[in-house]
């Protein structure tokens, strides 16, 4: 069968690049997006950006729903003084509202169309790393009624789906603060993530 990148009689992509790669949650690579208060990092996850970069792995920076549909401050410049569950579940019920959910339906179709051309050029897409606890980017675990409760994020949720639509199915792990998130997408790389996680 010819290859995917053999194209008008040259091989496409043979440079440096290794051609793998995973979608990561914005705040992941930038905590200046995270909402008030929840910032564990001055600039990125060390150990995960750490890990990625060891691996020599690529970084689609995902977008940070929350920042795009609802601002900076999600809404409410007093979101930091609730408790994060709280404030997340505030937050939650703001990012279903019409004008909040057109916003998501866009910034999912912009990624999948990259993901759609790293598929069709045989890229490996070894997964997505999001954030649990997070409205938006949990994985195993979401914030809902006051709680982090078992469960996916409203964008998360959307961007499997939406991926899975096309063909592509996606494992994903859901990281947060500390060296453990590392082990975490460690384990993502080596292909030992369950498609379905436990949620
Ligand atoms: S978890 Fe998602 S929504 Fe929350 S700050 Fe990070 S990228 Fe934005």
């Amino acid at each position: 069968m010819a290859s995917q990148n053999w194209k008008g009689g040259i091989f496409l992509f043979t440079d440096k690049r290794s051609r793998r790669l995973v979608l990561a949650a914005h705040c992941l690579l930038n905590q200046n997006a995270i909402s008030d208060g929840t910032a564990d990092y001055p600039g990125t996850h060390e150990e995960v950006a750490r890990l990625l970069l060891e691996e020599g792995v690529g970084i689609l920076q995902l977008p940070c729903p929350e920042l795009c549909c609802l601002g900076l401050d999600r809404g409410d410049p007093l979101g930091a003084s609730r408790p994060v569950t709280v404030e997340n579940t505030r937050i939650r019920r703001e990012m279903e509202r019409p004008e909040a959910a057109a916003r998501l339906d866009a910034l999912v179709e912009q990624v999948l169309l990259q993901a759609r051309e790293y598929h069709r050029h045989g890229f490996s897409i070894l997964g997505i790393v999001g954030v649990n606890r997070s409205p938006c980017c949990g994985v195993e675990t979401t914030s809902e009624n006051g709680r982090e409760t078992a469960g996916r994020g409203i964008f998360l949720q959307r961007l499997l789906d939406a991926l899975a639509a096309e063909g592509l199915y996606l494992p994903a792990v859901g990281v947060k603060f500390g060296p453990q998130a590392a082990e975490r997408v460690a384990e993502l790389l080596r292909g030992r993530t369950p498609l379905e996680p436990d949620v």
